[in-house]
């Protein structure tokens, strides 16, 4: 996998965000990266809190040790098992404590 490119554009329309699923909403300034995958390219559009819980999910080791990639699946693991509400809202604000609430079991 390799990224071409990363911008934070402003969404010109709504996006479902490639962490939580929920919309980005036009307007809103978000994260974008162009990835090259196996067969496809393909464009992982996530808010801006749910890029820092990702980074923080990374940050723990929650990623594919081997490809060194990193899915949604791996950072609601990552809500799940190790981190905590503070913690959450200490990385992403009120935000990321809503997206960590959705995934809890
Ligand atoms: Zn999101």
């Amino acid at each position: 996998m390799t990224v071409l490119r990363s911008s934070t554009p402003k969404a010109r329309k709504a996006h479902a965000c490639s962490i939580c699923t929920e919309p980005i909403e036009a307007g809103t300034v978000y994260h974008c990266q162009a990835v090259v995958g196996d067969d496809c390219v393909y464009s992982w559009r996530t808010h801006t809190h749910c890029r820092l819980l990702a980074k923080a999910a990374w940050d723990a080791d929650y990623c594919d040790p081997w490809e060194h990639t990193q899915s949604a699946e791996d950072v609601n693991e990552w809500l799940r098992r190790d981190c905590i509400e503070e913690q959450a809202r200490a990385v992403a604000g009120d935000a990321g404590v809503a997206v960590w609430r959705a995934v809890q079991p």
